[in-house]
């Protein structure tokens, strides 16, 4: 196992972006493999917070529009911040409420079921929450059969032509991850677009797993609409507010969930019971903007514009690459399965392994200073994150791994999960 230490040691020496790791708040000794459910704290977004407090504090109601960072814009603004994460125009990306809400809004405003084409199609693998949000748009339509659920041949993961085989012309919309939670796999955005739209198929991505960990061209593919949360890899702080993007061509479409703040800003305060939709991105705002949720945001993102999404992803793949490469060296005789595909255009920014004691080894690891997630019913999560792991994290994170199977460990610990897992 030692050998890799020189490895690891060798690509910290040759990484041009390791610097970064200094910006983000790391425990002693501890190995944050968890950034792909909770993004880590750097000192930007700490001073971001603070300045927004800062101009509550000493500006009051003008907050709103006076100051450095005047909250009536401030969910654009994020929105700027964000449109090269996903390769999209400023004026069509938005910080808005939470993903689920999003998906609700953006499902809603754009599913337009007729007679013969109604169906929506989603996977058998998504998280919980966007199949929920989209079962209730249907369910309010008197549709309830209409979710077509992409079925998986290995149970982690998608062929691209068994989706494709299920487009035709009763189906209204498709609706999938980018990047599927569990096993990391990145869906072809792209390819599925180009075969939902000569179907006449409205198409939008989840981007939860995605959005930080690698780049997009969501324009450039003509994708619809997107949605995705900004306390994973964005490091935007818990509940942080989400991300919502909706194509230029829809936007005379109307947000269908309305509220004042999806009013045109510039007769928004003349209170008139007419709605005047905003003519843009800024439409699919519904209530007062959650301003201290953005705050952190100000800062994080700064950081992703400092260094650039490419540079990100480049590390991100080594930093799996070393780590499923030892894997595969080092961990023949232990019984785990290593889930996550292997090809560079496949993988996302997380390895998921599988284990029939994963809640044990979980448990083990985070005793032991490693903090990856469990997933139910038997995979361990584990994401090292560009911007603030380096590869002799990645070490660390195996060596330990490494020591608790071999001293058995793992098995002292109960194979339950928590109540967040
Ligand atoms: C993290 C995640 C969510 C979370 O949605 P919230 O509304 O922020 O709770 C939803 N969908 C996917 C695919 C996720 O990964």
């Amino acid at each position: 196992m030692e050998k890799w230490l020189e490895t690891a040691k060798q690509y910290d020496a040759e990484d041009h972006i390791g610097n970064y790791k200094n910006e983000f708040y790391i425990g002693e000794n501890l190995y944050y493999m968890d950034g792909n459910s909770l993004g880590l704290m750097s000192r930007r977004a700490e001073a971001s917070v603070l300045d927004v407090l800062d101009d509550w504090k000493t500006l009051g109601i003008d907050g709103w529009t006076e100051g450095e960072r005047p909250w009536f814009y401030m969910s654009e603004r994020i929105g700027e911040l964000m449109a090269g994460l996903i390769g999209a125009d400023k004026g069509s990306v938005l910080a808005a409420n939470s993903t689920t809400v999003n998906i609700h809004q953006a499902v809603r405003t754009l599913y337009r079921p007729t007679g013969s084409r109604y169906k929506v199609i989603v996977d058998e693998l998504n998280f919980p929450s966007d199949i929920y949000a989209v079962q209730a748009v249907l369910d309010d339509y008197g549709r309830g059969d209409a979710l077509l659920k992409a079925e998986s041949r290995d149970g982690h993961t998608l062929e691209t032509e068994d989706i494709i085989g299920l487009m035709d012309e009763s189906v209204a919309m498709v609706f999938l991850p980018s990047i599927l939670y569990r096993s990391g796999q990145i869906l072809d955005m792209e390819r599925l677009t180009e075969a939902a739209h000569e179907k006449g198929i409205i198409i939008g991505f989840d981007l939860c797993h995605s959005i930080g960990a690698i780049p997009h061209e969501l324009k450039d593919w003509g994708v619809d609409f997107a949605v995705w949360c900004t306390y994973k890899h964005l490091n935007g702080g818990p509940g942080s507010v989400a991300g919502l993007y909706v194509h230029p061509g829809h936007h005379r479409k109307h947000a269908s969930l309305k509220g004042w703040f999806g009013n045109n800003k510039e007769t928004q305060f003349d209170m008139d019971h007419a709605f005047d939709p905003a003519e843009d991105i800024s439409q699919y705002q519904i209530g007062t903007p959650h301003i201290l949720s953005m705050a952190p945001l100000l800062g994080a993102l700064e950081i992703f514009n400092d260094v650039g999404i490419a540079k990100v992803r480049e590390k991100s793949l080594r930093l799996t690459g070393l780590m499923l490469e030892v894997l595969d060296a080092e961990f023949k005789e232990y019984g785990i399965e290593i889930v996550t595909p292997r090809g560079a255009d496949a993988r996302g920014g997380h390895v998921l392994i599988g284990h029939e004691h994963a809640a044990g080894i979980t448990a083990a690891l985070k005793s032991r200073g490693v903090i990856p997630d469990f997933r139910a019913p038997g995979y361990v999560r584990i994401a090292p994150v560009a911007l603030y792991n380096s590869f002799e994290d990645v070490y660390h994170t195996l060596r330990i791994l490494k020591e608790i199977m071999d001293d058995g460990t793992y098995k002292k610990f109960g194979n339950q999960r928590g109540v967040v897992a």
